[in-house]
């Protein structure tokens, strides 16, 4: 994903976030009313800040980005982990989720870079919350704010399907870098945004703010993403318990299974979208997928669902790393 995609996406978890205010339990409701005032007090960190796992860090070739699975009939395994029922390209692939499949261990590293991002967030607000203001050990907001924005980069990078396959899609096929221009252009077309200051030009709320000039949105996958969000409501949003993981999916206990069970389904619509037998004529190595049916198509058709999901996972994944503090300060002052 490129830059402003990341960031749009991390501006739509607060958006989603902020429409789900007031429909947990008083505590969750709580946190979830001081998660949005912390996060929106740091739009300017959003572009820059989603994008330095590309800009600074550059650990893709060793697969802080990736999570990359090949079908392996012989000495493959059936991984077990499956996300919440909201994720919407689970739906469409669940069928072939037991099929055998082996990781490609140096190029797989994204639940491990989440589950630590999460866990050093929630260890860098107990350390700062116990000393004084000022204090040479003290974090300040926007580093926290920062830690957010690369934990929302690595989830969303879960979410795309080529990151998950570990057929060399991206040079010198292009298939991989046409699927992310796309999004990119599409964002940057109908959203408000100044490239020269690497920032969405928010409203005095810190709300997105599309461009009316711009005709055609209805028609766009944006659109569709927002009305597929409106239709996936997160699975166990009424009865979750106190524990943030009731909502990462049955038998996931913590963002890597979480995060391990998104990458299986993002692998199995790579296989949807891009067959490892391409229909006849058509060369992975020199096709263009946004000019060549049926792959665009099925971009158009896929991608709402995708930038869904990811929206969903930032926003879950945000909460549920803020209430890590939370509920360790309590069991802390509870022993
Ligand atoms: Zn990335």
């Amino acid at each position: 994903m490129k830059q402003y995609t990341h960031a749009w996406l991390g501006l739509k978890a607060i958006e989603l976030l902020r429409s789900y205010a007031g429909r947990f339990s008083d505590e969750r409701n709580e946190h979830l009313e001081d998660f949005l005032r912390f996060i929106s007090s740091h739009p300017s960190t959003f572009v820059r800040g989603a994008w330095f796992p590309d800009t600074h860090i550059c650990d893709n070739l060793q697969g802080g980005h990736t999570w990359k699975y090949k079908l392996d009939a012989v000495n493959g395994i059936k991984v077990k982990y499956r996300p919440p029922m909201h994720n919407n390209c689970y739906q469409l692939v669940k069928d072939g989720l037991k099929q055998k499949i082996s990781l490609n261990v140096r190029r797989s590293d994204l639940p491990d870079r989440c589950e630590a991002l999460s866990l050093a967030i929630r260890d860098m607000i107990l350390i700062t919350n116990k000393v004084e203001s000022g204090d040479v050990v003290a974090f300040n907001d926007s580093q926290v704010a920062l830690l957010f924005l690369m934990l929302a980069h690595y989830a969303c990078d879960a979410h795309v399907p080529v990151h998950c396959d570990d057929r060399d899609l991206n040079k010198p096929p292009k298939v991989h870098g046409d699927l992310e221009e796309f999004w990119e252009d599409e964002i940057l077309k109908f959203y408000k945004v100044s490239t020269e200051n690497e920032r969405f030009n928010l409203d005095e709320n810190y709300s997105l703010q599309l461009d009316d000039d711009q005709a055609g949105f209805t028609d766009s996958i944006l659109y569709k993403c927002d009305e597929v969000l409106k239709e996936s409501e997160w699975s166990n949003l009424d009865d979750a318990k106190d524990h943030w993981s009731s909502f990462l999916g049955k038998k996931n206990n913590n963002f890597w299974d979480y995060l391990v069970s998104v990458c299986l389904v993002s692998f199995h619509m790579s296989l949807k979208m891009f067959p490892i037998d391409p229909p006849d004529g058509i060369d992975y190595e020199t096709l263009r997928i946004m000019e060549t049916s049926p792959f665009k198509e099925d971009v158009l058709k896929y991608s709402p669902l995708i930038l869904a999901d990811a929206i969903n996972t930032v926003s879950l994944l945000w909460l549920a790393s803020w209430e890590r503090w939370e509920l360790l300060k309590k069991e802390a002052i509870s022993a």
